[in-house]
């Protein structure tokens, strides 16, 4: 026999996403670009020193 379907009782979310101070400028020297609430670097994404990482191979000696 079959018994009745069972399922978790509707809850809260367990969280809201993580936010951060509104209206924050990036902090390189000169860039007025304003930060997203959610993003959680204190420059934008063209001062954040991002790099490319390495997907394969060796990486070229530097010359
Ligand atoms: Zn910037």
């Amino acid at each position: 026999m079959v018994g009745p379907i069972q399922g978790a009782r509707i809850s809260a979310l367990p969280r809201r996403n993580t936010r951060f101070e509104a209206d924050r400028l990036c902090s390189h020297p000169g860039c007025i670009t304003k930060l997203s609430i959610y993003n959680r670097r204190d420059t934008c994404f063209a001062h954040a020193g991002f790099k490319i990482p390495r997907l394969r191979g060796r990486t070229r000696p530097q010359s």
